[in-house]
């Protein structure tokens, strides 16, 4: 199964993990608001990188 990971670039850890199949990347934006806005809020660097 694939997964999408947040991975914030300030803290060096990833956040989440998300299959893919039930999170596209149409709803990651909308995951990264609801979840991890303390992170972009303190002007941290979100990435997304995809692992199995
Ligand atoms: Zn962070």
């Amino acid at each position: 199964m694939a997964y999408r990971e947040i991975y914030c670039v300030d803290c060096r850890r990833i956040l989440g993990r998300y299959n893919i199949k039930y999170y596209p990347e149409s709803k990651m934006g909308e995951i990264i608001k609801s979840c991890h806005d303390q992170h972009v809020r303190e002007g941290h660097e979100l990435v997304q990188r995809r692992s199995k």
